[in-house]
């Protein structure tokens, strides 16, 4: 039984706008490449996180249930190097992976501090493994390369071996024929022009972590990670794997090596990457000074809720140029959809059976926006398009809704394509959102106490609401608002 809208998706592996067809009727299978947790993750990053944030939720709200996992990069080049410059050159395994790990919880927490703080839920993802964990399943798959001619052995390291591989290139579109091979490569990251060997394992050199392997001591190459945890966790074949567009060169490709070099078919159906993002025109670099972390943004009073709004105000592959005026805008556009929200709660009773001025039917409308809301969204996410049936729906009945209000159904109605708008792109959520009956008798309890002038106990009942991380709000006409703090 299938009965969700099918969603349209760039393919980079065929260059085509195609539709995703899941594998199990229903639910999606999504891979994440996860940060590498070494530092504190970039505005571009966290526009590719937000890309993929929002392609779940647009399947969750058309009815899919969606698999994701995303993984935490523990181990790589970069955090060895942070997290063993200090250590003495006697300085023990044990405390060599202590300190890796030291580093590596820290940015993970960071991480996904400024995930909830854009509203990436760590709740919403199905899998978050740390590389580090699935160092076994990492040996387990080069064994296999191994045992299938694909990968050999150097001075302890061990290399893929990609002229074994017919289709090596597949994502990336490279025109092997007109490419010369380098030699085997032990970075984890190079550029296209110079397709080599790369690396599967790595032997261990003096002064990092290591873990034993058939081969020696050693860790595992960045590649392997994600091939190694995605085949795990979400089974031979999955319907997606996203990431940046830098991600597409050497990283996809050699996980498509990695992974069907070893099951000898497709792994992935769809191959989706989201565009770069430019700071002011420019790419974004420490020494330029447009090197920008979300809490950079939220020292100069940026709520990450914009930024997030921002972002997703943009195509996902279209290069975006990142702008404090661009901030500013998504700041105006937001606060248009929360008054009109706002406008929609109140509850006012109609005013008489006023007529429209033109022969306009609100909930026409309404129907027309969603249509045109979903028809943008699943032909490959165009949330400009999608976002413009929103902001149609506000003009037409703002216009309107002066010379006659609309019925308390009529409201409803919009208000229920606000909330289901609201779950995809988390900017004008319902601030009355349900409470739990503990709280609402408290809210009972302090209006009595406010009736009988109990002060004292009304303030005791606000601390304690407070307490449990409900804001109360005393309105000009008498009701109570409230909030989570
Ligand atoms: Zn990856």
């Amino acid at each position: 039984m299938s009965t969700q809208p099918s969603l349209r998706l760039f393919n980079t592996l065929t260059r085509k706008v195609e539709p995703v067809v899941p594998i199990t009727p229903g639910v999606i299978t999504l891979y994440t490449c996860g940060p590498t947790v070494y530092n504190f993750a970039h505005i571009g990053n966290l526009r590719t996180f937000l890309f993929q944030d929002l392609l779940k939720r647009t399947f969750q709200a058309a009815g899919y249930e969606v698999k994701h996992c995303m993984n935490i990069t523990d181990v790589e080049d970069k955090i060895i190097r942070d997290s063993q410059k200090d250590l003495p050159v006697e300085a023990d395994n044990a405390t060599r992976h202590a300190a890796m790990k030291a580093l590596t919880d820290r940015y993970t927490q960071a991480f996904f501090e400024d995930l909830e703080a854009v509203k990436i839920h760590q709740a919403s993802f199905t899998y978050l493994p740390r590389a580090t964990a699935y160092i076994p399943q990492m040996i387990e798959l080069i064994q296999k390369l191994e045992a299938k001619n694909l990968a050999y052995v150097r001075d302890g390291s061990v290399y893929y071996r990609i002229a074994g591989l017919s289709n090596y290139g597949c994502l990336a579109h490279l025109d092997r024929d007109g490419m010369k091979q380098g030699a085997s490569v032990d970075a984890d990251e190079y550029e296209r022009e110079s397709i080599s060997d790369f690396v599967l394992w790595k032997a261990t050199k003096s002064g990092e972590p290591a873990w034993e392997s058939p081969w020696g001591p050693g860790r595992p190459g960045w590649h392997i990670e994600c091939s190694a945890m995605g085949m795990e966790l979400l089974g031979e074949r999955m319907d997606i794997h996203s990431g940046g567009v830098d991600l597409i060169f050497p990283h996809h490709e050699n996980e498509i090596a990695q992974s069907e070099g070893c099951l000898d078919h497709p792994w992935v159906n769809l191959w989706v990457h989201g565009e770069f993002l430019m700071v002011e025109g420019e790419k974004m670099s420490k020494s330029l000074g447009n090197f920008y972390t979300l809490r950079d943004l939220v020292e100069k009073g940026i709520d990450p809720v914009t930024f997030r709004f921002a972002i997703q105000s943009n195509h996902y592959r279209r290069l975006l140029n990142f702008s404090f005026e661009g901030l500013k805008a998504a700041e105006n556009a937001l606060k248009r959809i929360r008054i009109f929200r706002k406008r929609m709660e109140e509850d006012k009773a109609p005013a008489g059976a006023g007529t429209w001025k033109e022969s306009i039917d609100p909930l026409k409308r309404l129907e027309q926006a969603q249509e045109n809301f979903w028809d943008a969204l699943l032909d490959d996410l165009n949330t400009p398009e999608a976002l413009a049936a929103i902001f149609t729906l506000i003009s037409d009945l703002n216009a309107q809704d002066d010379r006659v209000a609309l019925s308390r159904e009529e409201r409803d109605a919009v208000l229920a394509f606000l909330d289901m708008t609201d779950a995809i792109f988390a900017g004008w959520p319902k601030e009355e959102g349900t409470l739990d009956q503990a709280v609402e008798a408290l809210i009972e309890q302090r209006r009595a106490a406010k009736a009988a002038k109990n002060w004292a106990e009304a303030d005791h009942v606000r601390d304690q609401l407070k307490a449990m991380g409900i804001v109360l709000e005393d309105r000009k006409d008498g009701t109570v608002g409230c909030r989570k703090a």
